[in-house]
């Protein structure tokens, strides 16, 4: 059995604590590595504010340190939307068939999956690592709970059974922390200590970005 592989994806628009701490709690759930993929263009989402190489340079800094958690550039090393499922496959034929591959994605993103291209072909290359902040709980289409009730696991650990295909629940803390208030922070002149990696504050042009847009 091989440890699995997880990735969380994400614009990092900064990355912040509540991506830092999702992050680490699923490794510890899951053990396994966990690699974080800045998006290069969200397809359901604005344009961030900051650069690909800005929001890369942000999450490297803030991931130094530790091995677990790591920047993966893949998506921003493409052209074009970054598709989950062309992602997945890129890293699939980069692992081989056998490493157990997790996508973590959070309730709101797990219940909104049938809009995915290629969504059911996603649980033939992955497993689907649901994030369940405390409180939330998702809600599931008729055919999203039809594709996912045969596969969905109560353990963890039973994904290092299988390279993809099961769908397992992960609890993780509701840290009451977003991106968007992170850079209102940052627009208004204040500095967002204890929200943000320490180490992104120590250099300041890291988050120049914010400071000077008016998002
Ligand atoms: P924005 O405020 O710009 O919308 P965001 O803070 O939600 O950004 P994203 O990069 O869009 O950050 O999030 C990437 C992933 O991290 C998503 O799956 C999202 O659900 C999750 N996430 C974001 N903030 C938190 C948090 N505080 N706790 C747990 N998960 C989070």
């Amino acid at each position: 059995m091989t440890r699995p592989l997880a990735l969380f994806g994400g614009t990092f628009d900064p990355v912040h604590v509540g991506h830092l701490r999702v992050a680490w709690e699923a490794a510890e759930a899951l053990d396994a590595d966990v690699r974080l993929v800045p998006a290069n263009v969200p397809p359901h989402r604005p344009q961030p504010v900051a650069s690909a190489a800005q929001r890369l340079a942000l999450l490297e800094r803030a991931l130094a340190g530790q091995s677990r958690l790591v920047a993966d550039d893949r998506e921003l090393r493409r052209d074009g939307p970054s598709w989950t499922i062309d992602t997945l496959l890129d890293l699939r034929a980069e692992l081989g068939a056998a490493q157990p591959l997790v996508l973590l994605v959070g309730a709101d993103a797990w219940a909104g999956l049938p809009t995915w291209r290629r969504w059911r072909e996603l649980f033939e290359v992955a497993h689907l690592g649901v994030l369940t902040r405390a409180g939330q709980r998702a809600v599931e289409s008729d055919e999203l709970a039809h594709e996912a009730a045969p596969r969905r696991v109560a353990d963890a650990r039973a994904l290092h059974a299988a390279p993809a295909g099961h769908v397992v629940d992960i609890a993780v803390s509701a840290l009451d922390v977003s991106a968007t208030r992170i850079r209102a922070e940052l627009t208004a002149g204040r500095e967002p200590r204890w929200l943000v990696a320490e180490a992104l504050l120590a250099d300041p042009a890291l988050l120049a970005p914010y400071r000077t847009s008016g998002a």
